[in-house]
């Protein structure tokens, strides 16, 4: 056991004793189990905790906005398997985090939101404490599990609980409240160290029944039509050379989700993602790997998924995900990493590939789309369309698979996912579940720091703004991080007008030719102001070589782009406006 981080020696009558505090007892907590990160923004009552977080050694990031913190927090959880931490202080900085921690839960990352809080004792009697309000009842509804620690002695298992509730099974956010006062109690240091807990095997392996592999092998073997579909709990899983061995000894096309590109190659032969919607309608087995049916699948029903019958197999570690929207034939309960080595081994080697009119059905589709794309992303257009600008940074990545790349907005997502090729693993990092605008900044951050490699953040004007302000963040810490807006001057659109002729612009419009660029020269970084894909390629390419902040303003038509992106249909319509 290591030593506390402070020992102050105390005098209480005779006996001189070596005391510790809640302070040092979170930090020892936390660095027994190996976590050494933390993203947050000080104040009332944690700023001390931060400042000795630092002192012991801890890194401790400071960001302008709580959101954006815990957006770094939860994607650091996704790439390392260690639950990420956002630190915030009460009410108002607690509930700026509850996005990020309700986004975690849902998009099945882990991380820990620690919030400072007022005392139970003025809160409880609603008494008008400095920021009041019953934390722990807020968030309980947002996240795995929720905790308060109040005595000293029980910070220990406090943490102790939040790791394990946070990456076991379904990771997921954890909120873990500590009162103002619990900070500053005192214990005998030794008793302190002793009370820590470092958590064995905080996620245990989740073997899948025998059976249940056999029975979804059974279904995929008499498939005529097979497609495997890989989601981001197969990302987080870290379990790729297997999964890569199951796609190629199965023979089976695969499509990927957003955040599970790069798990094989998007070039790779098996790659269906050229051919999305043919698979998803002709397929007659499709099994799923880590990706759930949500919206972002249609539910697995309807006109995407066209009308022959189709039979799913779905490999989770949750059991309540199967059936959620239509009937699992065969569901495979455990880890990714356990499901599919038990899968491969079952396939051995005497597995029949898939039939050839199939697997040459998809491929000719792929060949004839990537083709029919292939010269709108040469064209040099200024101003840029979407096209062009994305072609030039699709080249890029392919010289550097290195690179991670964040991406966020609706026509730059919906482009950038299916025009930029993703090589590597977890390389990918967007909206996910919620398709919610904001990430940007945060997860940059938070990978920049997590991974040391080089990101390249992918954003529309409108994104950008969500968490703009952080690229002050960005130049502090001196990240190595290149922002690309795609200014078109609005949401969606930069054309929109105000029908009634007033002086209002319309509700989807920014300020005409904003200098994004000239914000990150206010900080120090380096700003590029680029207008055709040449220019645009040069300062990304320069920005990826030399590692220094810098944003490039990439000047697209404002007549780029369409409503909502790829999910306009989901809009509402007014009966009333169409009738004047
Ligand atoms: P996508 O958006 O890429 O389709 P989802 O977030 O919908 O992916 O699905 C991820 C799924 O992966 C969740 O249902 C989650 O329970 C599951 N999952 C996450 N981690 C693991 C793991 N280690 N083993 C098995 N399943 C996992
Ligand atoms: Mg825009």
């Amino acid at each position: 056991m290591s030593s506390t981080a402070t020992d102050t020696t105390h005098k209480t009558g005779d006996e001189a004793e070596t005391l510790t505090d809640g302070f040092h007892l979170v930090i020892d907590a936390l660095k027994l189990n190996g976590i050494n990160n933390v993203y947050g923004v000080p104040g009332i009552p944690i700023t001390d905790l931060g400042r000795y977080m630092q002192a012991e050694g801890m890194r401790v990031f400071s960001f302008r906005h709580e959101q954006h913190a815990g957006y770094a927090a939860a994607i650091a959880g996704y790439l390392t398997q260690k639950p990420g931490i956002c630190l915030t202080v009460s009410a108002p900085g607690f509930l700026n985090g509850l996005t990020a921690l309700a986004h975690a839960t849902t998009n099945c990352y882990p991380m820990i939101l620690i919030s400072g809080s007022s005392e139970r004792e003025i809160v409880d009697l609603m008494q008008g404490d400095y920021e009041e309000m019953d934390q722990l009842a807020v968030a309980k509804t947002l996240c795995k599990a929720a905790y308060r620690v109040l005595h000293a002695a029980d910070i220990g298992i406090g943490i102790a609980r939040a790791i394990r509730a946070a990456v076991s099974g379904r990771p997921g956010g954890v909120y873990l409240d500590l009162p103002a006062k619990l900070l500053g109690q005192t214990m005998n240091a030794a008793k302190g160290a002793a009370s820590l807990v470092k958590v064995i095997d905080a996620a245990p392996r989740q073997l899948p029944a025998p059976e249940s592999v056999a029975r979804a092998l059974d279904v995929l073997k008499n498939a005529k039509r097979p497609l495997i579909i890989l989601g981001k709990g197969a990302a987080y899983a870290q379990a790729d050379d297997d999964i890569r061995a199951l796609v190629e000894t199965s023979g089976i096309p695969y499509l990927p989700m957003s955040m599970a590109k790069g798990l094989l190659p998007d070039t790779h032969p098996l790659s269906a993602g050229a051919a999305r919607s043919l698979v998803l309608k002709e397929a007659d087995v499709v099994m799923l790997i880590g990706a759930r049916l949500n919206w972002l699948l249609s539910h697995g029903k309807g006109k995407t998924w066209g009308d022959k019958p189709k039979q799913f197999i779905q490999v989770d570690i949750e059991p309540k995900e199967m059936d959620s929207n239509v009937e699992i034939v065969a569901p495979v309960v455990g880890d990714i990493g356990s499901c599919v080595s038990a899968m491969l081994a079952g396939m051995g080697k005497k597995w029949s590939l898939p039939p050839t009119e199939w697997t040459q059905a998809v491929n000719s589709k792929c060949a004839e789309n990537v083709t029919k794309m292939a010269p709108r992303l040469q064209n040099n257009n200024v101003p840029m369309d979407f096209h062009g600008a994305l072609g030039a940074l699709k080249r890029i990545l392919a010289d550097r698979p290195d690179v991670i790349l964040v991406n966020e907005g609706a026509n730059t997502l919906d482009f950038a996912r299916s025009i930029i090729d993703m090589s590597k693993p977890r390389k990918r990092l967007d909206v996910g579940t919620w398709g919610v605008m904001g990430i940007g900044m945060g997860q940059a951050i938070g990978a920049a720091v997590e991974t040391g490699l080089p990101v390249l953040a992918v954003e529309g004007d409108s994104a950008f703004g969500f968490s703009g302000m952080e690229i002050e963040t960005i130049c502090r810490y001196n990240l190595p991080i290149c922002v690309v807006v795609f200014n078109n001057g609005g949401i969606y659109r930069g054309t929109d007008v105000n029908p009634t002729g007033g002086a209002d612009v319309a509700p989807t419009v920014f300020v005409k030719d904003a200098r994004y660029d000239k914000m990150m020269e206010a900080f120090g970084g380096v700003g590029v102001h680029a207008t055709s894909p040449d220019e645009l390629s040069r300062a990304v390419v320069a920005a990826l070589e030399s590692g220094k902040p810098t944003l490039v303003n990439a000047v697209i038509d404002e007549k780029a782009g369409t409503e909502s992106g790829r999910i306009g249909n989901l809009n509402p319509q007014s009966v009333v406006a169409k009738k004047k």
